[in-house]
């Protein structure tokens, strides 16, 4: 029987780099995937395909509506729906050969198949049992489905239906308004699909701080996307073709309905009653601070745990939990780990919101800065949104950075390594920034929670 240090199960984010990192510490390390091709969720069906569907769709909507206030002359601009999907196709597989080539660099044995407990040391894969000393678990998530909805991936779809139409639809009916409906929506609504959302709570992207959630939905508006807040679907009739969504007394009809209520940890399969490991009522697997299960040499990491389900979480638990096995001390900073919204424009944050520091009892400062004013935006003509930073009024130290603007994911960086570093806004304000930058408003937002704004 092949025998192992680690064995970690799931090759996404979080599964890949736990096996890298493992193997740089030279442990004997395999990653069984069921699926054949490396990367996980986020690779193959998530982060990166929506990723660049939401770049190309966003060109092509440039080319319409905003080439002509920079002086350019597009022309008849039109698209080939599938060459995009082909390019995203492209970059998925490159990057599946990237991660192979980097297990094959750190000496990371892969099992293609599906792993199930045979005993706490032992899995079966596919016809062979290998050992394993430690186990980490990292099978991710799957969508939640609405009963009277049932996936096809054709019409009513989840993400992974959404990122693998053959048609754009004209009219898609999203069900739910968090970070993966807006962010499809999008795409579909670039192309020219109706997208008109159905969402349960009485704001967008809930998480997200109140001023921030609200701008985005103006703006988000203003581009043809129709929101309909504080709204439940109760049932649906389906028919040959379309589909029509009940909310009350009311119908909807889609020709493609996308239901993104959420995600939920995947664990079915892996046999988990034969060690005793009971997940959650929720699905989610309970681990002490070292993510350790209640079987001490089985692991669990990302979305198959508590927190927020995103990619780089994953890879900083994965990180962690390797470096645990090997005997070292490593300690994830949560409120460090941004979330980003790749919609026009972007959305980004990282730390606490201003309702959240408020709830703790903090004394709550804030700093806002508006991209209208920011020299570089006005150059580009990307002037929607601001830069919020919300600090602590004791110790000045920055609780979170809020932006809603072009290139709010790369801008968080900063927020990030200023929360990682318990910086204090006047550390973020005297830090020298280059001119013309967006980053500039960061400079600004953190100048004015001491009513210092230079340009405001
Ligand atoms: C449409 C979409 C867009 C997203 N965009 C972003 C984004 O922009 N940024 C971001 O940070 N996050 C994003 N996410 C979330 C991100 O994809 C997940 O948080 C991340 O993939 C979780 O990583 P993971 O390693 O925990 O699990 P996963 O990536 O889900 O990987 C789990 C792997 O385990 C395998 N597996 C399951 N059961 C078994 C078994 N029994 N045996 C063997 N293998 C098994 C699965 O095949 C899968 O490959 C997005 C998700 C979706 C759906």
């Amino acid at each position: 029987m092949n025998s192992f240090d680690v064995v970690v199960i799931g090759s996404g984010p979080g599964g890949y780099v736990a096996a890298i990192r493992a193997a740089q510490l030279g442990l004997k390390v395999a990653c069984v995937d069921k699926r054949k091709e490396l990367g996980g969720t986020c690779l193959n069906i998530g982060c990166i395909p929506s990723k660049t569907l939401l770049h190309a769709s966003e060109l092509y909507w440039k080319m319409v509506h905003e080439a002509e206030q920079y002086g350019l002359k597009a022309g008849n601009c039109s698209y080939s729906f599938k060459d995009m999907m082909s390019r995203k196709d492209k970059v998925v597989t490159s990057f599946n050969e990237g991660i192979a080539a980097l297990f094959k660099k750190n000496k990371v044995t892969f099992f293609p198949g599906a792993a199930k407990f045979v005993s706490p040391t032992i899995l079966q894969v596919a016809g062979e049992q290998i050992e394993a000393k430690n186990i980490i678990l990292a099978t991710g998530s799957e969508p939640i489905g609405l009963p009277f909805l049932p996936f096809d991936e054709k019409k009513i779809v989840s993400s992974t239906g959404a990122l693998a139409l053959t048609k754009v639809p004209e009219r898609l009916l999203v069900i739910g308004a968090g970070v993966i409906g807006v962010e499809l929506g999008s795409v579909y609504s670039r192309l020219g699909s109706k997208v008109e959302f159905i969402e349960f709570l009485d704001r967008i992207c809930p998480t997200l701080d109140e001023a921030v959630s609200k701008e985005l939905q103006k703006i988000l508006t203003k581009q043809g996307m129709a929101f309909r807040l504080s709204s439940k679907v109760t049932g649906a009739d389906i028919t040959a073709n379309e589909i029509v969504l009940r909310i009350g007394n009311e119908q909807l009809k889609g020709d493609v309905v996308l239901v993104a209520v959420g995600r939920r940890p995947y664990t079915q399969g892996l046999g988990l009653e034969t060690v005793g490991i009971a997940p959650t009522a929720k699905g989610m697997i309970p681990i002490d601070n070292r993510f350790r299960t209640s079987v001490p040499n089985i692991y669990a990491i990302g979305d198959l745990i508590d927190g927020p389900m995103l990619a780089h979480k994953a890879s900083e638990e994965g990180v962690a939990v390797a470096e645990i096995i090997a005997g070292q001390n490593p300690v994830v900073n949560y409120m460090a780990i941004p979330n980003v919204i790749y919609t026009n424009p972007e959305v980004a944050a990282v730390g606490l919101t201003e309702t959240e520091a408020t709830t703790l009892g903090l004394s709550v400062k804030t700093g806002m800065f508006p991209f209208k004013i920011n020299s570089r935006a006005k150059c580009t003509g990307e002037e929607e949104g601001f830069v919020k930073i919300i600090s602590d009024g004791d110790s000045d130290m920055i609780l979170g950075v809020h932006i809603i603007g072009a290139h709010a994911s790369e801008l968080i960086a900063e927020g990030a390594l200023a929360i990682q570093n318990r910086l204090t806004t006047l550390e973020l304000a005297h830090t020298p920034h280059a001119h013309p930058t967006l980053s500039e408003a960061l400079k600004e937002a953190a100048l004015g929670v001491h009513h210092r704004a230079i340009h405001r």
